[in-house]
């Protein structure tokens, strides 16, 4: 999982500030890498570039980015999916060929890159990073008797899987999004300024209003004459919008394809609370932070006390994304306490958005046994993981996913659990509102397009 953001401005102010506030509010969606690309005013079709390891303040500097004169900017937050965790595989990717200068900044995973990589190298192409995004600029400087945007075109009907891109074609920004739609993608505007993000809350901080979603295939040229909208030649045969952003990775003040994240959450715990309820309980409670909001649907909807049980230390990073297991014990431990005074003697139904390894849920348990917790009830606000993701999200293999390993009794024994029960997919793809073949569950159902190979995750 990755964030792109892109700005341009008629008037020619400078967006460069605008685009690093857009990535520091896009810093959930990655923190291994930060990177920013732009034409820099009266540069012609030059495209600059930096790029940098770590969060986005750590990465990137602010105070120079801002002396910075240029109307027409790109950047990126890198979650490492393909490639290794080293700055030739951080974001924006630039490059200059025969055509222009141009400069990519991706989200998704491309499933059938490897594949295109080894073609192209076998025709003499170099690549520079293990990322599957490079292979873009090396299709589009195969096809070299091209412009730029025709190239890009031609580049993108080739692909298979996710990718939701902002990429400068010299002094234009281009926003493109895959035919299936996988990743989120929208349109914003302030005054003379288009913006294009991942997601809506980084166009609230430049204070620009959301105009639209990029389309599911539609590619955006945004220049001094406008915005021009053009299709990627490519008819999908469904559309597979990712439910994983409703459920967890997305920030909850977005709205993806219309929905608001947080409006989806609650109704996931609401349908929750209908489904497996837990009259017993004494109080609902969610796994911070994901699994508050939903704790909340379930607690309105059952009519029972909620209360915020768990208190996370917010300058710890997201367990799941952190890359080796030990890190992501050390962060368990130190990240979440419970509040002893009000848990204690007490029968609890906590609500989590999903079990992915089963390591957090398994030591809050415990925690809260420490703590004097009579009986802990877990409810899931998504069905069971149980299969990997292909499209930009790290979910571990089936070994490691704790759902595909073990049946719900074990599961629910293994981490000690009074009981154990998950929303249903139905019930995810109903409170998400959009129409079953528009949603992608595959982590959940092994529905994957083209059949669920992974080609392409490790180029
Ligand atoms: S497999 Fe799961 S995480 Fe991946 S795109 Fe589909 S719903 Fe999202």
């Amino acid at each position: 999982m990755c964030g792109v953001f892109g700005a341009f401005c008629k008037n020619g102010s400078s967006v460069l500030e605008d685009i690093y506030l857009g990535l520091y509010a896009l810093q959930h969606r990655g923190q291994e890498s930060a990177g920013i690309a732009w034409n820099p005013y009266g540069g012609g079709q030059e495209v600059l570039s930096f790029r940098g390891m770590g969060l986005v303040h750590v990465a990137l500097d602010q105070k120079h980015l801002s002396s910075i004169m240029s109307n027409s900017a790109i950047g990126h937050v890198r979650y490492p999916t393909t490639g290794s965790s080293d700055l030739s595989n951080a974001q924006p990717i630039s490059a200059n060929y025969s055509m222009g200068s141009i400069a990519v900044a991706h989200n998704g995973n491309i499933t059938n890159a490897r594949g295109i990589r080894k073609m192209l190298e076998a025709r003499g192409a170099i690549f520079q990073s293990t990322t599957d995004t490079e292979t873009i600029i090396h299709l589009m400087a195969h096809q070299s008797h091209k412009p730029t945007l025709d190239a890009l075109v031609d580049a993108l009907r080739r692909l298979r899987g996710a990718y939701s891109l902002a990429v400068l074609l010299g002094n234009r920004l281009v926003a493109a999004r895959d035919p299936w739609g996988f990743r989120p993608l929208v349109i914003g505007r302030r005054d003379d300024t288009t913006y294009v993000a991942s997601e809506s809350c980084a166009l609230d901080i430049v204070g620009a209003t959301l105009v639209r979603d990029v389309e599911p295939g539609e590619i955006v040229v945004i220049d001094e004459t406008g915005l021009k909208s053009i299709r990627i030649p490519h008819t999908a045969e469904r559309k597979y919008v990712c439910s994983f952003e409703f459920v967890y990775f997305a920030r909850p003040d977005s709205v993806i394809d219309g929905r608001s994240v947080y409006e989806v959450r609650k109704t996931l715990g609401c349908r929750l609370a209908g489904r497996s309820p837990c009259p017993s309980a004494d109080m609902v409670t969610g796994m911070p932070d994901s699994g508050t909001i939903a704790a909340m649907g379930y607690a309105q909807c059952s009519r029972q006390r909620y209360e915020k049980a768990i208190v996370r230390n917010r300058y710890i990073g997201r367990t799941f994304i952190q890359p080796t297991q030990r890190v992501r014990n050390l962060g368990v431990r130190i990240k979440l306490n419970p509040i002893k005074s009000l848990i204690s003697g007490k029968e609890l139904a906590v609500v989590d958005d999903s079990i992915v390894r089963g390591t957090t849920v398994k030591r809050v348990i415990s925690m809260f046994r420490q703590d004097g917790a009579e009986k802990v009830h877990i409810r899931i606000a998504s069905p069971p993981v149980r299969f990997p993701c292909y499209y930009g999200i790290n979910t571990p293999t089936c070994e490691e996913l704790a759902a595909a390993r073990l049946d719900m009794e074990t599961l629910r024994s293994e981490i000690g659990a009074d009981s154990l029960d998950y929303l249903g997919i139905d019930d995810l793809v109903s409170a998400i509102g959009l129409p079953g073949m528009d949603v992608c569950t595959a982590c959940f159902s092994g529905d994957y397009l083209d059949g669920g190979e992974g080609n392409g995750m490790d180029l």
